[in-house]
Order: structure tokens, then sequence, then C-alpha cells
């Protein structure tokens, strides 16, 4: 039994690798660095996130995936093969079989085009599976029982809403609001406010060090340094949690929209099991302090963050590979394509 599977949470801004036997091995952003006049990787993961916004002109970073699929084929392959490389140590010889996540209102081009991408890169089969199943199989949801679960899957480029019952997905919405949106939100209202320019990587410290969805009494606060706008020089201001938050609901109502719209359209059985049992949410955008709060206040169902909610859809696909034969009936139901 020497078959090599592989199961690869593709995401917009972080790429996980699950092994059956090693559980989960490798985790990067999905970012990759090229060099301009030779067309060179030069590095990937974490080291070509680092870069961003400190290259000179003969370097260009690329994050190859935009809103969960392929925006750039080529660097999506390279980045692929990257994984695999790094994944598989021991008989190179034998070709992977990988288990990709894609989101769940992918159209077949996009689909053909992430299966693509996976043989290229040295997969011997590549099978892809919708992202909220693996996250709810990765949170621990029994996917197949008929009770209605919910899970809501906020990362970086897409917040995905999904009701799943009996192995497939009732209802679904995605949204092109994420943990990104967040960041852009935090820099826009620093530039207003105090007149200072951050770079991506700042806006996205400051929310994860002190942002947060509801406000709050005892507030944190962090120093910043940023690029003063008129005098062009560096200046440090003081920032508080509840301005980030104040920055932040705009977006953070978009995705609490979506979660109502769902809701709305989910049938009533279903719905009652949800507010029995809550929803679940999942992804590193669901990260963002006092979310399942807001989201419970803002909804009346009670909402739970996922354990490792980062790794969840990875973690699905761990289940599903050491599983393959059980999961093969609901694999079908559940739209994989095999
Ligand atoms: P994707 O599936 O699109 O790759 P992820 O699920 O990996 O996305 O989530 C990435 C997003 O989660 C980023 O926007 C990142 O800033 C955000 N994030 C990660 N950790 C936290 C945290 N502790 N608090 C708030 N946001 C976080
Ligand atoms: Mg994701």
């Amino acid at each position: 039994m020497f078959i090599k599977k592989i199961g690869i949470d593709l995401g917009t801004c972080n790429s996980v690798v699950f092994t059956p036997h090693k559980g989960i091995v490798l985790q990067e952003p999905s970012v990759v660095a090229v060099t301009l006049s030779e067309n060179k990787i030069l590095a990937v993961g974490q080291e070509a996130k680092e870069m961003t916004g400190r290259t000179p002109d003969a370097i260009r970073i690329y994050r190859p995936l935009r809103d969960g699929v392929i925006a750039d084929y080529r660097v999506t392959e390279a980045m692929l093969r990257h994984f695999i490389k790094r994944t598989v140590t021991t008989f190179r010889f034998l070709k992977p079989e990988l288990l990709i996540g894609v989101p769940a209102g992918i159209t077949s081009t996009e689909k053909r085009a992430v299966i693509e991408a996976g043989m290229e890169a040295g997969a011997k089969a590549v099978y892809v599976a919708k992202e909220p199943i693996l996250a709810a199989i990765g949170a621990g949801i029994p996917i197949d029982s008929c009770s209605g679960h919910m899970i809501v899957d906020v990362g970086g480029g897409t917040s995905e809403v999904a009701v799943i019952s009996l192995g497939g997905i009732v209802t679904a919405h995605s949204l092109r609001v994420a943990g990104d949106k967040m960041d852009l939100a935090i820099s826009n209202y620093i530039k207003k406010k105090y007149n200072l320019a951050i770079g991506d990587q700042t806006a996205e410290e400051i929310k994860i060090k002190i942002g947060t969805a509801l406000p709050e009494k005892e507030e944190k606060s962090m120093e910043i340094r940023g690029r003063d706008l008129i005098s062009g020089l560096p200046r440090n201001i003081k920032i508080s949690s509840n301005e980030i938050c104040e920055a932040i609901s705009d977006r953070l109502g978009e995705i609490v929209r979506v979660i109502k719209t769902v809701l709305r359209d989910t049938p009533p059985e279903l719905s009652a099991d949800i507010m029995d049992k809550g929803m679940i949410l999942a992804g590193g955008g669901a990260l963002i302090r006092n979310m399942d709060g807001l989201i419970a206040q803002s909804t009346g169902v009670p909402c739970f963050l996922a354990e490792d909610s980062l790794l969840c859809v990875a973690k699905g696909t761990g289940v599903v590979l050491d599983n393959l034969g059980a999961y093969k009936k609901s694999i079908k139901s559940a739209g994989f394509t095999l």
C-alpha cells in the first residue's frame, strides 16, 4: 500500500497541507515571490509573504488565488509543486493523490483549472471537494446526519455560509468580504482619521492583535508606525481596539447580512435544528475577537468558534482521505468530483 495521499486547503491567504499519517504537515501563506527578469521562483510561503511591500522592482509578489479560485495558473501550479515536494520526502517516484478543497460556488471551468494545476504539479490524481463540507467535517460536525448544520467560514478573500444536511449543501452563499477587506478598512480608517499611511502587513497585525467585532469596556491598544501623508515622514500613533471595531463594523455587517440571508432561505425543519445546536464558525477571519458574540447577538442564533478554526478545511481533507471508502457514498452526494 504505497499510495500517497495529500489533502490541501488551497486558500486565498493560507495553504494547509495534510497527510493521513502525519496530520498537518505544512501551513504557509499562499504567496510566491518571482524574479521578473528570469521568471524564477524566489520564495514560497512565509518567506515570500515577509517580502511583501519590501521588494525592489525586479521581484514581484504574487498571491495566485483570488476569491478562493485560481487567478494565476502558472504560479499556483508552481506553489502546488513546492508544497508536494516539501510533503513527499520519500519514494519521490510515486506520484501522490491530491484532495483539494474548493469554494462551494466554483464554476466547472474553475474546478478544472484546480485539477489541471494539481496534475501539472505532479499528482497522479486530483480530487476536489467543497470547502464548507470539508470545514464542517474538520470541525467535527456529523455531516451525514439528517439534522441541519450551519457553517460560516470566514477566510481571507471570501466568507462562505452553508447549511449542510445528509452530507450535502442545502443552501449556501458566498461573499467577497472577509479578512483582507477588514485589513483594508483598517488602513483606510487610519488614513482618514490620522492622515497616516500604513502597509497591508501592519493593518493585518493590528487586526490580529487588538481587533474586536464588538466594542469593549476594557480597551486594548497598540502603538503603530506609518508614514505621515502630509509631511511624508514616519510617525507613531497609538490606536485602540474600539477604533478598530468602528473601522471594520461595516464589513462585519455585510457578513452578518449574508448569514441572515442563508437563514431566511433555509427550510424550517433545518432552521429549527440550527437554532438548537447553533452555527459553527471556521476560517482565520473568524478568529477576530468577539465575532461569535456579534453574530449571535445580530441573528439570535447561538454561534461557536470551531477548535483550530484555521485548520478546519485541511483537517476535513484528512478525515476524508483516512476514510475514503466510508466517505465514497457521501462523497458523491456531497458534490465531490472523483
Ligand atoms: P483562506 O482560507 O482564504 O486562505 P484563512 O482561513 O487562512 O483564509 O484566513 C486568513 C485570514 O484570517 C486573514 O485575513 C488573516 O488576517 C485572518 N486571521 C488569522 N488569524 C487571525 C486572528 N487571530 N484574528 C483575526 N484574524 C485572523
Ligand atoms: Mg479557507
